[in-house]
């Protein structure tokens, strides 16, 4: 008789949480749902993955979900800047009694070439960049860019994926809406094209939006970096090859306690 598949929720919207759930889904020991939060359209299927998007109404609906489901691990493979949802999965998780692995890259490190500042939140962000006009390239996605309405004297570049909210936005911006992955040579040209003095960025970690970090060093362009936030979770691993090693270690030990 074919064993049952153990069932896995991957919290998505990042390549770790991708690349998890494209190899998953050839295996045939899982059964494998990607949740997304239903941020940008067209996300990305793929052959084997239950893909469901939107939020499932806070810790609560999210318990409620995993017990129809019948879940039996959850992979928390969301953005280093999604606290919420991360909390909700750790509280979810305990709840039912489930295993939690959480996935998160490591922060990008300060180069000594690096002129940093580092803030905890989009409004000292905003208050960072001072009381002088300056032209920022704010790199922070489409949320939390509301904070920069308290420093109107700016003007700000968006580079964004989907449009951000107009009434979010400060009077004076310029939304550039396009998809990474962008060159070192890109990140350059845009921070020289549009005469930027300062970058506001999260601390993402990883290689995929490194560039502008290495751009700005380039340039000698200083960088206010909003520092991460807290992160909920109990087993941390920094990588998707490790969130595999731990779920393929999780699957033989539920084999062997069934005695199988
Ligand atoms: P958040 O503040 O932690 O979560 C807000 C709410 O969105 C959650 O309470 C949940 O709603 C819903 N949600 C978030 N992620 C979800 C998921 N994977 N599946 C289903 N529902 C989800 O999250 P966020 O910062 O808005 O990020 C939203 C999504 O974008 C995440 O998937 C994240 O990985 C991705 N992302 C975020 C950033 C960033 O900078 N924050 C950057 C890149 C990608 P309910 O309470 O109703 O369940």
């Amino acid at each position: 008789m074919e064993a049952p598949k153990m069932r896995v929720l991957i919290l998505g919207g990042t390549t770790e949480a991708s690349a998890i759930a494209r190899h998953l889904a050839q295996d045939p020991r899982f059964a494998v749902t990607l949740s997304l939060a239903g941020r940008t359209s067209n996300p990305a299927a793929a052959p084997g993955l239950a893909l469901r998007v939107g939020g499932f109404g806070g810790s609560a609906g999210l318990a409620r979900w995993l017990a129809e489901e019948k879940i039996a691990v959850v992979i928390d493979a969301t953005h280093p800047y999604a606290a919420q949802i991360s909390h909700n999965a750790d509280t979810a998780a305990a709840e039912r009694g489930l295993p939690l692995c959480t996935v998160i890259r490591p922060p990008w490190q300060p180069d000594p070439a690096d002129r940093w500042q580092t803030v905890h939140s989009m409004e000292a962000a905003a208050d960072a960049l001072g009381t002088e006009p300056q032209r920022v390239f704010l790199s922070i996605g489409r949320q939390g860019v509301g904070a920069f309405l308290r420093a109107q004297q700016h003007s700000y570049v968006i580079r964004s994926i989907e449009p951000p909210e107009d009434n979010a936005l400060p009077p004076d911006t310029t939304v550039i809406q396009m998809r990474g992955p962008f060159t070192l040579e890109d990140e350059i040209d845009l921070l020289r094209s549009r005469h930027i003095d300062v970058v506001v960025s999260k601390n993402a970690g990883g290689a995929a939006t490194y560039a502008k970090i290495e751009a700005a060093r380039r340039l000698v362009l200083p960088v206010v970096m909003i520092e991460r936030p807290y992160k909920a979770g109990r087993h941390f691993v920094a990588t998707a090859e490790e969130a595999l090693d731990w779920l393929v270690a999780r699957h033989a030990m539920s084999r062997s306690d069934r005695g199988v």
